[in-house]
Formats: structure tokens, sequence, C-alpha cells
């Protein structure tokens, strides 16, 4: 047992050493949308929004978190994000949870639900009350908290993955949990898992545009931060570049995107020719994804025109440069929750080809913003590929197009005016329903659901 493993599991608190103006985003959504979204905030003003997940670094819920709580807090919200602790086999047992709410068969043992699972949730509840007006529960990994009596406040579940066909005696066991809260959110419709009986809501994950990564860079800027593995690895700037970029995940589907790319280079000849680029990181604690890359590797022999670059030094810049360099981002997973690759591809202005699966359909908008394929399809990523790079003028125009449908809805302000909007009517600040909602509880209905935990609340008449 390594030292991490023997001590107390205890949630902690991560505090901001900053906060973010609303005004400093400005530049990307316009006076309009900062000003409602002031009037929203104001109309809050001192009222808390916690949050509970269960990681810090890494992973796309933390590094929204990472910027929704002090841009929440710079509108006058009393915004925390609590994090919970566990040892490895907690991890290694929430990390089953997730496979099989996303419909992947593992075996599981009563052991590890009630041992590893429920001991380390109550050993993270023994020392902590949560008082807040909208407790936001992250994901399955701290759901066994709902029911702990130490969080006061409505509480959402909010729900990051693919629900939509889980594994009947994990999602039985979360069900309890979850339909005591007072709501619960999906990215998508396609998404909610069965036997939901709470009022239910439609958020998409967004992407900071001040964030490193996501920084419009200028062609000399592109070139200055791509030089040194340039160099390194004797890349030539001047050739077109197909990029992919994810975790080596079985589900990131790489080996589809290899197979299109060989079979582009073996039906056409380019001058000059593209590289396919392959950017992931292994530093996860994925066991699989070393492996993965490897086999990978194999597939792609001794292509010179295949690049795999593994844990890249300066890794949010290199990455916002090669997307914003890039002809084309291809992401053709077999499943995906959202893909915030692809976000941050079409605001780099890049097209992407993605694949018609979850969270993709939402980003590529087929014709509009990149094009939509079958994952399996070969032949037919191949033949957008061939597209892309036929028609540069094209790609830019469908590139130009999916950034503005990034700024217009998977931007974070729009993230935070979201669960502003949920605040504001689970405090009663408002009785609108939130325009969002996937389901057609009326108000009254849900305040059914509510009289018990929230006295403050008028009877429905
Ligand atoms: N990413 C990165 N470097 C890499 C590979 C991925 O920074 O080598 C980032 C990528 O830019 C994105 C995130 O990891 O922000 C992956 O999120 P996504 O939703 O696409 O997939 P997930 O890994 O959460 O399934």
């Amino acid at each position: 047992m390594s030292e991490t493993d023997k001590k107390t599991a205890q949630l902690e608190e991560y505090k901001p050493s900053f906060t973010l103006k609303a005004e400093d985003y400005e530049p990307y959504i316009g006076k309009v949308r900062i000003e409602e979204l002031k009037r929203l905030a104001g109309s809050l003003e001192g009222m808390g929004w916690a949050n509970v997940n269960s990681t810090l670094m890494g992973g796309g819920v933390a590094e929204m978190l990472r910027s929704a709580i002090p841009l929440a807090r710079g509108l006058g919200l009393q915004a925390h994000w609590y994090v919970i602790k566990g040892n490895s086999k907690f991890f290694q047992v929430t990390k089953k949870f997730h496979n099989l709410l996303q419909g992947i068969d593992q075996p599981i043992s009563l052991e590890e639900i009630f041992g590893a699972y429920i001991d380390t949730i109550e050993e993270n509840v023994r020392n902590t009350l949560i008082t807040s007006d909208m407790v936001v529960i992250h994901d399955p990994q701290p759901a066994a908290m709902i029911m702990n009596g130490m969080i006061f406040g409505n509480i959402l579940w909010r729900c990051h993955i693919d629900t939509s066909t889980p594994n009947y005696i994990i999602w039985r066991f979360l069900l309890p949990y979850i339909n005591q809260c007072a709501g619960a959110i999906f990215t998508m419709p396609e998404f909610i898992g069965p036997g939901l009986q709470i009022p239910l809501y439609e958020i998409s994950p967004c992407i900071d545009p001040r964030a490193e990564k996501n920084h419009q860079y200028s062609d000399k800027e592109v070139l200055d931060v791509l030089a040194p593995i340039f160099n390194e690895q004797n890349v030539d700037s001047g050739r077109p570049i197909l990029a992919a970029i994810s975790r080596y995940d079985i589900h990131k589907n790489q080996s589809s995107i290899l197979k299109a790319f060989k079979r582009l280079c073996q039906e056409r000849t380019y001058n000059p020719p593209p590289y396919l680029i392959f950017v992931g990181n292994t530093a996860t604690d994925d066991p699989e994804s070393g492996a993965m890359l490897q086999k990978l590797k194999e597939q792609a022999g001794n292509n010179p025109d295949v690049r795999f670059w593994v844990n890249v030094k300066d890794n949010d810049r290199v990455v916002g440069a090669l997307m914003h360099i890039a002809r084309g981002l291809i992401h053709v997973s077999t499943r995906e929750g959202f893909g915030l690759v692809v976000t941050e591809a079409l605001w780099q202005g890049t097209a992407v080809i993605g694949s018609k699966i979850g969270g993709i359909k939402k980003q590529v908008l087929d014709g509009r913003t990149g094009y939509l394929v079958d994952p399996l399809d070969v032949e037919t990523i191949a033949a957008k590929m061939a597209l892309l790079l036929d028609h540069p003028e094209e790609a830019t125009a469908l590139g130009a197009q999916g950034r503005e449908h990034v700024r217009r809805n998977f931007l974070l302000p729009e993230l935070v005016r979201r669960y502003l909007v949920l605040l504001s009517f689970y405090s009663a600040t408002s009785r609108e329903l939130p325009d969002f909602r996937l389901d057609d509880l009326s108000y009254s209905e849900i305040l059914h659901t509510l009289r018990f935990r929230h006295p403050y609340l008028p009877e429905p008449s």
C-alpha cells in the first residue's frame, strides 16, 4: 500500500487564488451577452453554487471548473469546488463504474461497491458539511454523497458521460442517489439513462477562450511554438497536416484514421505530400494506453508521413498551434461524451472530420463546420481527407463557420450562464423554467419534487 493509500480520505476544497471578470470575455462574445450574464448574476449576488468532483487535475471536468469557479466568483457568486479523495482502489472501482455506465461489461464485486466505494465516500463526508443554494455533484464518483445528509441545498447531478445503455446493476445501484436530487444535467438528450424521475437539463461542456491552448495564434506565433518540435522531428512546415489528437484509447479509434490515411496515399499523389500527425499522452492513469500506441505504430510501419508526438513538451501551446495550422482534425471515436478536442480545433478555425457519435454531432455540422462520417467507414474518411486537401479554401470556410459555432455555443460564459439560470430557478429567484430543460415537468411538478428539501418554495397550486 502506498503512502497516499494509507491516508484518510478527506474531502478538500480548492480555493482559486484569482477571479475572472465577465468583461474579460467581451472580446469573444460581445457586450450584449456579457450584460445579460451580469444582469442574471446581479439577481443572485451572494448566493452559493458548490461543486463536487473527484479530481483537481486532468480531465475535462476539472478543466472547466478551473475557469468556471473564478468567473462565477467574479460575477459575485459564492462559488466553491470540493474534491473527494480516494486511494487507488477507490479509483479502480469508479473507473469500473464509468465503463459499466457506458455499457462496457466488466466484473465488479460487492466488496468493491460497498467496501472500496461506499467506505471511501463515508470517510470523505465524515467531517464535512456543504451548505449552498445549489450543489452540483459531477459524475458517478461522488454520487453516494447525495444521501449522507451532509449537503444542504438543492442538489443537481451532472452526468458527463453517456448513460443511455448502462449496465443495470450499477445503474440501479446509483439510481436512488440520483433520483434523490432536485435535477440532473446531461450533455445531450440521448445520453439520459432509464428510470430518472427528476427534472432533466441539457448543458454542453465548454472551453475557456482565454486558456493558453485556445489562444488565437498568428501564423508567426504558430511557427515559433512549433519550431522546436518540427526541428526535432524533421517536419517540413510547408506540407499540409492532418492532425489526430487524443488519448490512446480503444474508443478513440485511431486505427481507422491510419487506415484512411494509408488508403488516401495509395489512391492519390500529392505534391507536397500531407502528414498525418498523431498527438497523445500516455502518462495518464490508463494502463492500456502504452500498448495501444505500440500497436498503432506497428500498424503505421515505417511510413515517414505518419508521425507520433507522445507526451509533448509545452503541451497546451503545441496542441493549440498544431490545431491552428492543420488542414483538418480527424476525430472519429466510436464512443464520445463530447470531445473537447473537436471544440478546440473548431475554435482554432480548423475543419473537423468527426464521427456521428455522441457530442461530436453537436459540434461537427455536416458540410458546415466539417464532415460527419461513420467511425469505421474508412473509405469515406479517406474521401473527406481528400476534400480538405484538394480544396483548402473550402477547408478554411468550414473552419471559420466552426469557430463561429463554438463562439455561439461552447464558450465558458455560456456554461456559467446555464448554471446561473438553474440557480435562479432553484432558489426561486425566477419562476421561469430553464429553456434547456429536457423533460416536460411543469413548475408545480418540479415543486413537488423539491418541496421536502426546499421549505422556502411556495406550495404547488
Ligand atoms: N489533450 C492534450 N494533449 C494530448 C492529448 C489530448 O492536451 O496529447 C487534450 C485535448 O486538447 C483535450 C483533452 O485532452 O482538451 C481531451 O478531451 P476530450 O474531451 O477530447 O477527450 P477525453 O480524453 O476527455 O475522452
